[in-house]
């Protein structure tokens, strides 16, 4: 027999009820002691270790589990605290880490931002002025509590050095060797300990290896696993890497550890060929990541099992982990409380708990032989076939559109410079037209009302009229700050994405297929299961509405196809692109739709298009293509004289800028007021000819801006843009805000346009 391990890498924290958000939050509000607190997460802690147990899996990871973040974990570990929080030395108290994570009345949080390109959001070490030490041993602590509790031979987790350097802020690059110099005793240290301890595994992660990387930053790696692996000769180290294929296949297999991990999801292809060109070491083992970390879907097992076999042909069998493609952290815990669904559905799903079966699956299939697996085998294929054939993956109609696709206008009837005369001469609209982004607040009594409506307290005419209430409010309240362009407000709306979700074919949504995006927030992404198809308006109604009541031009508003695919969980058996153009042909008919009842200023959000950039640069292009042609492909249709504005909430946008562009949008609006000088930088770069309006305030704070600070905005972007193309907005939706401080700071901000229309009305003299 043989001996074949399967392994996981990292397992949901969140616990199948989210019994860890709620935990955290209680408290975080002092409704939980601190010990009461610190007992629930342990049994969490403990209850997600034992359902690998049971599961079978051999490698089990310990230490990936956190009290709100790993990276943060990793940084505290060593002492890393900005100053702003006083830190004295030694283990960091659990009021000092949340304060990092949350920040203080004092000390502002330390930055977060995206974990690869994932929707986890990690906190960013601050390396500044810091002297690292190791204030305690976590992964070691990790092992002993798995190992005593539950008599598990746990695997640690620790995120490898040089991933963990690189996604640290505070030092200039050519500090990293000194970095590199003060760290690795640290590093060496923890893995002695656990080698003492009789650790027999650890997993150390550098996704940054899937990243282009210099020659020298592979010859730090080197040192680094040198010195590692001097440091705890007894460990099998693996460097396990995910997301993408590896940069430097053969210097990163060559390293002196154990065992090397690969995404053969993700990175596929190139890993693939990586091996077959090149080889793998005769005396290492391959983490084969195969069943996916990243999405919902049962794998194909049988297609699994061939592919195992054909890669046994370089690596035999007993030098494989079988494991996911990730740490499962980025999928929802269990499929279990999913009776909602439609049971085709259903039953094609596997999220964390279900892939850890898969993974028993295919390894017992390996040592004992498939006939062993037989009946597995069978059900996953009825499952998978069930949902292939179904009619939600085979509708007519879209798929009869998608076959003309190069049929279909994806341009505009005429170029922006003809188009901007037409409109010019349709809206007259004052000198630096004022607008907003879209949301008004979402109140408790909105929320309130949605509940009473979703739990049937509530007729749906009884809604319906509160919505409308809250339209013909918020379109006075527009009316009465002299705004020139109207929104109606989303009050029906919870979330941009579920919103049109619900009213698509092809979508569906989970009761409980909560994914955790940062500290204790978690996100329920709608899930693409289908052809998507628009069965009838969706926004129609109430924008119609809203346009009754006022005689200024009101916004539709709508999600655009790119960011609808990144913020859910998509189908697998047809390429991301070809998901991307049927929800574009969807929105389209909502375009047309809108157009046809009189609603001739439509925007389209894409606020998540820049995060879908692929991890390579080399694959840039390619994705922006296609995203820039599903835009199109909504918006193209058109009237000449229909003024299609589009939002994005960042303003990194210069390395796109040509895509930006290309989308031919005629309105533009980002948000700009959290780092305004990068942004007029960029634009005296790259010119920008079309309609713009760069946020001129902050929503994502309560404070109502002065005149002068928001003066000062337009005046600095009035040198780099051409005023009759400037739009003046807020830098985001309003939905998060409290009415009075919207109300004050939509005051201040047509007060700054009006100074600047008095001021070109009668020059200084
Ligand atoms: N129209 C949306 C709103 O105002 C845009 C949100 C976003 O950019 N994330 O809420
Ligand atoms: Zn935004």
């Amino acid at each position: 027999m043989n001996t074949i391990l399967s392994s996981n890498l990292g397992f949901p924290r969140i616990g199948e009820n989210r019994e860890w958000k709620k935990a955290l939050e209680a408290f975080w509000a002092g409704k939980l002691e601190e010990s009461d607190f610190i007992k629930q997460i342990e049994e969490i802690r403990l209850n997600n270790l034992r359902l690998q147990q049971q599961k079978g899996i051999d490698l089990i990871p310990v230490g990936d589990f956190s009290l709100y973040d790993h990276v943060l974990d990793t940084s505290t570990m060593f002492g890393i605290v900005p100053k702003r929080f006083s830190y004295e030395g030694g283990v960091v108290p659990l009021s000092t880490y949340y304060a990092m994570a949350r920040g203080t009345q004092g000390a502002a949080a330390c930055e977060m931002t995206k974990w690869f390109n994932t929707n986890y959001h990690y906190i960013v070490p601050e390396l500044k002025e810091v002297k690292p030490v190791l204030t305690v041993n976590k992964p070691l602590e990790a092992y002993r509590e798995a190992k005593q509790k539950l008599g598990i031979e746990g695997k640690p987790v620790i995120i490898g050095l040089y991933t963990f350097l690189k996604l640290s802020k505070g030092y200039k690059s050519e500090q990293i060797d000194d970095l590199i110099h003060v760290f690795l005793p640290l590093y060496s240290r923890i893995l002695a300990e656990l080698s003492q301890e009789g650790v027999q595994w650890v997993q150390m992660d550098e996704p940054i290896l899937v990243q282009s990387l210099s020659k020298s930053d592979i010859s730090r790696i080197q040192h680094i696993y040198t010195t590692l692996a001097a440091a705890a000769p007894n460990l099998k180290l693996i460097v396990q890497t995910y997301f993408d294929s590896v940069e430097h296949y053969q210097d990163v297999v060559a390293l002196p550890v154990h065992a090397i991990g690969l995404d053969f999801i993700h990175g596929l292809e190139q890993n693939l060929s990586n091996i077959q060109t090149h080889g793998f070491p005769a005396n290492k083992v391959l983490g084969v990541g195969l069943i996916d970390g990243r999405n919902i879907w049962q794998a194909d097992l049988e297609q699994k099992l061939e592919f195992l076999q054909g890669l046994a042909e370089t690596v035999p069998y007993d030098r494989l982990l079988i494991q996911p493609s990730s740490s499962l952290l980025h999928v929802p815990v269990s499929t279990h409380k999913e009776n909602k669904l439609d049971p085709i559905l259903r039953d094609a799903l596997a999220f964390a708990e279900q892939k850890l079966t898969e993974l028993s699956i295919l390894t017992k299939a390996l040592i004992e032989g498939q006939e062993f697996i037989a009946l597995e085998l069978a059900n996953n294929q009825k499952s998978l076939s069930a949902l292939n054939t179904s009619s939600y993956r085979n509708k007519e109609v879209v798929q009869q559109e998608i076959a003309q696709l190069n049929s279909l206008p994806s341009a505009r009837t005429s170029n922006f410079a003809k188009r901007r005369v037409i409109q010019e001469e349709k809206w007259q609209l004052p000198f630096l037209p004022t607008t907003t982004i879209g949301s008004f607040p979402q109140t408790i009594e909105v929320r309130n009302a949605r509940k009473n409506w979703r739990n049937g307290k509530w007729s749906p005419e009884q809604y319906e009229q509160f919505i409308q209430e809250q339209i013909a409010e918020w379109i006075k309240l527009q009316e009465d700050l002299g705004l020139d362009v109207l929104v109606h407000g989303e009050f029906e709306r919870t979330d941009m994405v579920e919103f049109f979700g619900e009213k698509l074919d092809g979508f569906a949504f989970t009761s409980n297929g909560w994914v955790q995006s940062y500290g204790s927030r978690c996100v329920k992404p709608p899930v693409i299961f289908g052809d998507v198809e628009f069965i009838q308006a969706m926004t129609v109604k109430e924008t119609e509405y809203a346009q009754t009541l006022t005689d200024k031009p009101v916004k539709g508003m709508l999600t655009g196809p790119i960011t609808i695919l990144n913020w859910s969980f998509v189908r697998s058996d047809i390429t991301r692109e070809q998901v991307a153009y049927q929800i574009a042909l969807a929105l389209r008919h909502e375009v047309e739709a809108l157009e046809q009842a009189g609603i001739e200023m439509i925007q389209v959000d894409e606020p998540a298009l820049r995060e879908g950039l692929p991890l390579k640069k080399k694959d840039w292009q390619a994705y922006l293509d296609w995203s820039v042609r599903a835009f199109r492909l909504s918006t193209a249709t058109v009237r000449d004289s229909t003024q299609i504005h589009t939002h994005m909430c960042y303003c990194e946008f210069h390395d796109i800028i040509d895509s930006i562009r290309a989308l031919d949008a005629d309105v533009i609006s980002i948000e700009t007021s959290r780092s305004h000088g990068e942004l007029i930088h960029s634009f005296e770069e790259h010119t920008y000819d079309q309609g713009i309006g760069l946020g001129v305030y902050d929503i994502h704070s309560p404070r109502v801006p002065s005149v002068n600070e928001m003066v000062e905005m337009i005046e600095r972007a009035l040198k780099v843009l051409e005023p009759e193309l400037f739009w003046i907005n807020p830098d985001c939706g309003l939905k998060t805000r409290g009415k009075d401080e919207t109300i004050a700071s939509l005051q201040v901000m047509v007060e700054a346009a009006k100074l600047f229309r008095e001021k070109r009305a009668k020059p200084a003299s």
